[in-house]
């Protein structure tokens, strides 16, 4: 009937999604632009992904936890790191050493997982020296006026962090032509739904099922 033929093939896809290879999803966005909100947004709905966890030789903000937020190193030991190949990409960011490992990486890739990752333009462009595979989406404000209005709102920062990262933010956006996918996000709604077809679309690649004609071809013959 048409319901077990509706349930064969939703098993089929089950299977089909089991079965693919993990894939990097890089969100880049000037702050202010809502990044924080999309990322938490698709750790809700996607439960495939694990967040990538930096180390960072800046000080911990109030809450942050050691292995979950970040790695929180001294610059002596980040440089060690460094220089021992240890970072899949690092940057230097307001400051402060950003560097995401290489081998947790690889091993969760290799473990099926997808992967999260909230770095810089200058960091998301070495990795993708290295990774080309997946998803660099890179979130741009709606306009200079409506970032600066939220840095604003936000009421954290001082006049002159307010200036820094608005200029930051021009300077990255002058770099952000090489990503896969920009999206405005002047409505979060509008905004998660096309990060959520962008991710998606990016798990249809072939490159992600590397057996599936193989698979689908086995009875092709027999009518299978
Ligand atoms: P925060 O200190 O506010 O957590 O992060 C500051 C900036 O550093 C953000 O733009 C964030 O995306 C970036 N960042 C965090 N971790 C990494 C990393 O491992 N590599 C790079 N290149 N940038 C990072």
């Amino acid at each position: 009937t048409g319901k077990q033929e509706q349930g064969v093939s939703l098993s089929r896809r089950d299977r089909i999604e089991a079965e693919r290879t993990g894939i990097v999803l890089v969100l880049c966005a000037p702050s202010g632009t809502g990044k924080t909100t999309l990322t938490r947004r698709l750790l809700e709905e996607f439960h495939r992904f694990e967040f990538s966890v930096s180390y960072t030789t800046r000080q911990p903000r109030e809450g942050e936890q050691h292995g979950k937020d970040y790695f929180f190193v001294s610059e002596d030991e980040f440089n060690e790191k460094r220089e021992a190949g240890f970072f899949a990409e690092w940057a230097e960011v307001h400051g402060n050493y950003y560097g995401t490992p290489k081998e947790e990486t690889l091993r969760k890739l290799a473990a099926g997982k997808d992967i999260l990752f909230d770095i810089d333009v200058q960091g998301a462009g070495q990795l993708h020296g290295s990774l080309k595979q997946g998803c660099y989406v890179f979130i741009l404000p709606p306009s200079r006026g409506e970032l600066e209005r939220r840095l604003r709102g936000r009421g954290t920062d001082s006049e002159a962090t307010i200036a820094k990262r608005l200029a930051n933010a021009e300077k990255e956006m002058q770099q952000a032509h090489w990503f896969n996918a920009w999206i405005v996000n002047d409505d979060l709604d509008r905004a998660y739904d096309e990060l959520r077809s962008a991710y998606l679309a990016a798990t249809l690649s072939p490159s992600c099922h590397p057996s599936l004609v193989n698979s689908i071809m086995k009875g092709w013959r027999n009518n299978g």
